[in-house]
């Protein structure tokens, strides 16, 4: 087996990997990034390119109480500072945007500029670092083999070439970066840590993310934070099978709308409350019996949140169209009576549909008490909207839970470092993205930024490890002596 040299090992080349192979190499660390898939991107490439995070700490905590605060807060310390390093780094950042995921502020940047950027600055870097693709890791190698903790020292990564063949390396590595982002490709994983029918769920996610980085952190030795079996997704139209749908069509297909409607099962019933928001209210959908929801609003609701997405970029069209384009169940009446015979049609019990929809707009429109219903009514977020407010039509479409990436992942502290279960740093391995857990469990605190973070995070490890100059974000500006928010 070939040996390849190298001071820093990247697996996976998607949003932290990237980032942390850009700024470990511009450091100095001679860097190779193995990327599984064809291009480098990951699910950051299907993404809105929202780089949003919680707007403060303490909204964070509340919505996140289950996160590791250390963490919490050492990543959201650093959210602002990224967004500059954005601005200053001719990545096209648009003008901040507020109320993404209920508690957060965003800003929308232009992915394939930040990929392209990165690229440049690996290649710049002028010290043999480089970018694999079609390679990918598949074993970690340990100075004591087979011992738990002990120092990582390299990995055997596995080229696919065109032809077919495979060609296996050994790489000898100073520290390895796992960022393989999340197992909710792994049916096994899924089905084993989502609890069941976790195997179930429309994945909604770049191809390659398939628990590599949890599975090869846990035989080294890591531990694993809290939440595992929670995720971030959005209800999709259905039913809709993944390899059906295109990933470009990921974002339209998502119904963000759903906190403006009514949201029952197949029993007719409510069972959470939609103001939430759509990514909480996909992880109740998920535990219902067959994952069946029914999405029903009014034409209000479909003018003002179905045309568009909640956030820019997230896939600005027609929702409705673009689910009956796939042939999912999209039904318009122009009475609630003819809704529900919609419903039945659907196999959803119509007549207990109709008993919840009465009791529900009469607690909405004329504030009873919760009159029995299965779940509160508009305690959280926005307020609920009475679905017979107005005229008709009126609209059903059913929807189904999906998995963007999952939640619970590898331990690790503040410096990107994996811990084992007691928390002794794991020496040689740094982790990055959604293979690092402690962020976010039932609610989100973000993606694409937090990615980026840890990505810094992991490089700046390297950096300290190698003696190198640490990679930094930039300063607030001392003689501006207004908080950054309010300059960005
Ligand atoms: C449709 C969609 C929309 C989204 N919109 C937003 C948004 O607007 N804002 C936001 O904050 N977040 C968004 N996200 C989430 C965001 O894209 C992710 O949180 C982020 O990309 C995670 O970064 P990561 O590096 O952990 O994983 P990824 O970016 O997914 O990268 C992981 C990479 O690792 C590779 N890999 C896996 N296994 C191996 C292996 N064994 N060896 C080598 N490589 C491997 C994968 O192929 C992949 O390329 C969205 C995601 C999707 C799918």
């Amino acid at each position: 087996m070939e040996v390849l040299d190298v001071d820093t090992l990247v697996c996976g080349g998607g949003m932290s990997g990237m980032a942390c192979a850009a700024f470990a190499a511009e450091a100095g660390a001679k860097t190779l990034v193995i990327e599984k898939q064809g291009g480098i991107g990951g699910s950051s490439s299907l993404s809105a390119g929202m780089f949003w995070a919680p707007h403060t700490y303490d909204k964070l905590r509340s919505w996140v109480p289950n996160g590791d605060p250390e963490l919490q807060r050492a990543w959201l310390d650093e959210y602002l500072p990224a967004v500059q390093w954005m601005r200053e780094n001719g990545i096209p950042t648009a003008k901040r945007f507020d109320g993404i995921m209920t508690i957060g502020i965003g800003f929308p940047i232009q992915m394939s500029f930040l990929h392209k950027s990165h690229q440049q600055r690996i290649a710049a870097s002028d010290n043999g670092s480089r970018i694999l693709t079609n390679t990918s890791i598949v074993k970690l190698t340990q100075d004591d083999p087979g011992v738990p903790g002990s120092r990582i020292n390299g990995a055997i990564i596995c080229e696919h070439n065109p032809g077919g063949s495979v060609i296996y390396y050994q790489v000898k590595a100073k520290l390895v970066v796992l960022a393989t982002g999340g197992f909710q490709g792994s049916p096994s994983m899924t089905a084993k840590y989502l609890g069941h029918g976790g195997d179930n769920i429309f994945v909604r996610s770049n191809r390659g993310s398939v628990g590599d980085g949890l599975s090869l952190a846990i035989a080294a030795g890591a531990g694993t934070s809290k939440g595992l079996n929670t995720f971030y997704g959005h209800l999709l139209a259905a039913p809709l099978r993944a390899e059906d749908a295109s990933p470009h069509d990921y974002l339209p297909l998502a119904q963000y709308q759903s906190k403006y409607c009514i949201l029952l099962n197949e029993a007719g019933r409510r069972f959470t409350d939609e103001t939430m928001g759509d990514e909480i209210v996909n992880q109740y959908l998920a535990k219902q019996e067959k994952r069946r929801g029914f999405l029903l609003f009014n034409e209000i609701t479909r003018r003002q949140h179905c045309m568009g997405a909640l956030f820019p970029n997230a896939g600005d069209v027609d929702r409705l169209q673009k689910a009956r384009d796939y042939g999912c169940n999209v039904g318009k009446a122009s009475t609630l009576g003819e809704l529900f015979e919609i419903l039945r049609t659907w196999g959803v019990d119509h007549v207990q549909a109709a008993d919840t929809v009465e009791k529900y707009d009469q607690v909405v429109r004329h504030g009873q008490r919760n009159l029995g219903l299965d779940a509160p009514v508009g305690r959280a977020g926005a307020p609920p909207s009475p679905l017979v407010d107005g005229e008709g039509p009126f609209y059903a479409m059913e929807v189904q839970p999906s998995i963007t990436f999952t939640y619970g992942g590898i331990s690790i502290d503040t410096q990107g470092r994996a811990l084992t279960r007691d928390k002794t740093i794991i020496p040689g391995l740094l982790v990055a993205g959604v293979d690092a857990g402690g962020f976010s469990n039932l609610g989100y605190t973000g993606g694409l930024a937090l990615a980026f973070v840890t990505g810094l995070w992991a490089a700046r490890s390297v950096a300290r490890e190698l003696g190198l100059v640490e990679p930094c974000l930039p300063a607030a500006d001392a003689r501006d002596s207004r908080p950054l928010q309010s300059r960005l």
